[in-house]
């Protein structure tokens, strides 16, 4: 007698049984090494897939394969499920047709044209309180009240990196930029240096757009005192909607491109005429760095707010970035432990696919 369990580790299809190279290549990658042929195709020299594993290599392919970003938020073009099952209703590519078929019927889905649901691209109420110049202050002020206070102590070090310093010796090179400089990123203004760090090397590479040409050099550095952040990784509690839900209005700002800086550039602002010292912030290079998916949901119900460990699931994907508002080093808030080059040799891509038509 066969177990459900034993029954769920029953290859069903293997990566030759594909025509697309694309889903050939992610059952290379995800299936497993198992003698004896497929029941399928018969080859004996694909890697095997079981139905969780044939879930999984439809999920990257159709879901995270047809994920568009929009001005705030992401959604899938396509989603698939049990209930679907032999009412799918996508076009896809000629040679995809029946590796969709193959797939269909092993797991028992059905694909379908997914109509996101509408806070997934931004429809958040008090995102878009944020974008409002004139109803800004009052969600800023919800901010200040609500996302806690993280210190930083003087045993901590964080790094800072440079790209091709003119004196790479010199301490006050790991300052914020200067005064006249500053405006251009995500939390500094006009007047309002802030200089950017982080506890991640790697996410310093990537927030610098450093390449593998270019001459880098990274500063350790600790606090001289215990600094006061406003820690705006943390995950809320909340006991409302995704259409009103300030925590996932935060998580769509930090992961929005340049067109929102004008909203933390004020949140920034406001932390600093609070008192804080500086800003913890989600790293825009997060889901890069984690391999996360933005915005998942089951069923159209955010994980980040429903998963049963919802706030590991959410930290597991976020990497905290560290703004220090003004000139710290200049100031004396914070110190120059260590100053070293930083040498790339190797920069790494990882990369699923996904359809071009569907
Ligand atoms: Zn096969």
């Amino acid at each position: 007698m066969t177990t459900k369990i034993e029954d769920e580790e029953v290859p069903l299809l293997c990566s030759d049984c594909f025509v697309d190279e694309g889903l050939k290549i992610d059952a290379m990658h995800s299936g497993l090494e198992q003698d004896g042929p497929c029941p399928n195709c018969k080859s004996t020299s694909g890697r095997k897939l079981t139905k969780a594993l044939i879930n999984g290599v439809a999920w990257r392919f159709f879901v995270g394969g047809t994920t568009i970003r929009c001005k705030y938020g992401a959604a899938p073009v396509i989603q698939f499920n049990e209930h679907r099952y032999g009412r799918s209703d996508i076009s896809p590519s000629p040679w995809l047709k029946n590796d969709i078929k193959l797939i269909e019927e092993a797991a028992k889905i059905g694909f379908f044209h997914y109509g996101p649901r509408l806070w997934m691209v931004g429809e958040v109420e008090p995102l878009k309180d944020l974008q409002d110049p004139a109803t800004r202050p009052n969600i800023i002020e919800l901010i200040l009240k609500e996302y806690p206070e993280r210190s930083l102590s003087q045993d901590e070090a964080f790094y800072r990196m440079r790209v091709c310093p003119e004196r790479p010796d010199d301490p006050a090179e790991y300052d914020s930029p200067p005064i006249h400089l500053a405006g251009k990123g995500r939390l500094d203004a006009p007047g309002f240096p802030v200089m950017y760090g982080s506890q991640d090397i790697d996410v310093c590479v990537h927030e610098c757009r450093a390449t593998a040409e270019d001459d880098l050099y990274v500063a350790t550095l600790k606090p001289l005192r215990t600094l006061r952040l406003l820690d705006l990784t943390h995950v809320l509690k909340e006991d409302v909607t995704e259409f009103e839900s300030l925590d996932m209005a935060i998580h769509m700002l930090f992961l929005a491109r340049s067109h929102s800086y004008d909203i933390s550039r004020s949140i920034s602002i406001a932390a600093r005429d609070a008192g804080f010292d500086g800003i913890i912030y989600p790293s825009f290079f997060s889901l890069i760095r984690t391999g996360g998916h933005p915005f998942e949901t089951t069923y159209g119900l955010s994980l980040r707010r429903y998963h049963p460990e919802a706030e590991e699931y959410a930290k597991a994907f976020t990497i905290p970035n560290f703004a220090l508002f003004g000139r710290p080093i200049e100031a004396g808030s914070v110190r120059v432990e260590c100053m070293n080059r930083l040498v790339l040799t190797q920069v790494g891509y990882r990369a699923h696919f996904g359809p071009v038509t569907y």
